[in-house]
């Protein structure tokens, strides 16, 4: 089955430690199967581990690979997340459904071949904001929202609640 994997490149571990963290867990949460990280950070791939031990699902994390690489071995269609691109509403349709994708998203400048090499530049509105908040409106949209409550077998389930929470611990 076709698959959605994030490409996070310019990952730079004293800074960026949080924010890529959460565009590994919102990824995760909105139905991607993996991502991959351009600098090697195994504090940044224990963190993400111990969430899918915790919550489930068979996401997956690779730190300190070169872009070009993950690319080279990639079957599949490049898309990245860019204020300069074509309009989401305008591309998503042309992204084809039964193929996997790669998202590549930045951290401090992408370097233009990205630009090159990418099968789609699209923006999320073309005004500058925030890599976490350009991958869960495209990764929403493309679901079309399916992945949200999707069951990912954890040991902890969280089990939706009006007021208060509720989780339920399975058996391993
Ligand atoms: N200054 C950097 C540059 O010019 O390439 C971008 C920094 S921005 C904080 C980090 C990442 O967020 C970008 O590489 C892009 O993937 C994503 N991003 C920010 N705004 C976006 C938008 N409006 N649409 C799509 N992606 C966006």
């Amino acid at each position: 089955m076709a698959g959605i994997w994030i490409m996070r490149i310019g990952h730079r571990p004293d800074r960026d430690k949080r924010v890529t963290t959460h565009v590994a867990l919102s990824s995760r949460a909105l139905g991607a199967k993996g991502i991959y990280v351009d600098t090697f950070d195994p504090v940044l791939e224990e963190n993400i581990r111990s969430v899918v031990g915790r919550f489930g699902g068979d996401y997956t994390i690779q730190t300190g690979v070169k872009w070009k690489d993950v690319v080279k071995n990639f079957d599949g269609k490049i898309v990245h997340l860019t204020m300069y691109g074509s309009r989401v509403d305008e591309a998503l349709p042309q992204i084809p459904k039964d193929e996997n994708i790669l998202i590549f998203v930045g951290a401090e400048k992408v370097p233009p071949e990205v630009y090159q090499r990418a099968d789609f530049n699209i923006s999320v509105g073309n005004q500058p904001h925030s890599e976490i908040a350009a991958l869960a409106i495209f990764l929403d949209r493309f679901t079309e929202g399916k992945a949200l409550y999707e069951d990912r077998n954890g040991r902890m389930t969280v089990i939706p609640n009006e007021r208060g929470k509720t989780v339920v611990n399975n058996p391993e």
